[in-house]
């Protein structure tokens, strides 16, 4: 499987960055060694003095498909889940200024945090009306709603699989709002998708 992560989905988020708001959606990926799972926790790399948590709305593709139109992207996707897109930010930082890929600021080994379950995509009256949260330490730092997205889930899936493949058990990062900040050795992070915790974990 592979994991394909969304980057300046929400507005807020592009603004905290002082990045440009894209013509299109910009995507990146992250190999299958960076998932951590069942709330293990996250250790931060001993290189990097500024990793940021990014919490994202997870999509989890259902179907092999290529070149989706957006009226059929529905179909490729059936459970919707919550994690952490971890950025190495001291170094993504440096790499974007001298116009180098991202890589190893997002695909470090740990930095695809992904919750315990997934939830129906059919569970969710409305796509574009879904509010996620993350705690640190017991306060919300992180909160978002899908229906702020500059590219919704079917412009994602559509457009992404016009250029790779996606395949079942395929995860997608959607995107992090705003309140994105560094992480520190005994936070605790919470994760909430609708009311639903599904991450709970500790950074080391
Ligand atoms: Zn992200």
């Amino acid at each position: 499987m592979k994991i394909i992560c969304i980057g300046r989905n929400y507005v807020a988020h592009i603004k905290e960055l002082s990045n440009e708001v894209p013509g299109e959606p910009v995507f990146f990926m992250k190999p299958d060694s960076s998932l951590l799972r069942n709330n293990d926790p996250f250790f931060i790399p001993e290189w990097t003095n500024d990793v940021h948590h990014e919490i994202e709305l997870v999509l989890r593709i259902s179907r092999l498909g290529k070149g989706i139109e957006k009226r059929f992207a529905h179909r490729y996707y059936q459970q919707i889940g919550l994690g952490i897109d971890f950025t190495a930010r001291d170094v993504q930082n440096r790499l974007k200024e001298k116009g180098l890929p991202w890589e190893k600021a997002k695909a470090f080994d740990r930095a695809a945090v992904i919750g315990s379950s997934f939830l129906p995509a059919g569970d969710f009256p409305d796509l574009k009306n879904i509010e996620f949260r993350l705690d640190v330490n017991g306060k919300t730092v992180q909160s978002g709603n899908s229906g702020l997205m500059i590219y919704d889930f079917d412009d994602i899936v559509s457009y992404v699989s016009q250029f790779v493949t996606l395949k079942i058990g395929d995860l997608i990062y959607t995107g992090t709002p705003a309140g994105v900040g560094p992480v520190k050795t005994g936070d605790r992070l919470e994760g909430y998708l609708k009311d639903q915790k599904l991450l709970d974990f500790q950074v080391k």
